[in-house]
């Protein structure tokens, strides 16, 4: 089974990840860095903040 992640932020679509999946992702509407898991069917998604001057 696939899924499909969507940025909390935005709600613009990321990708389509499988269950067990651990991707490093930008979107580019946010210009965030997240982390997404694919964990039992739930989808957790992390932001990455980067430091930025
Ligand atoms: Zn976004």
């Amino acid at each position: 089974m696939t899924y499909y992640t969507v940025c909390h932020d935005c709600g613009y679509k990321l990708l389509k990840a499988s269950d067990g999946s651990e991707i490093e992702i930008y979107c580019p509407k946010c210009k965030v860095k997240m982390l997404i898991e694919i964990k039992d069917g739930k989808i957790i998604i992390q932001k990455i903040l980067a430091d930025k001057t």
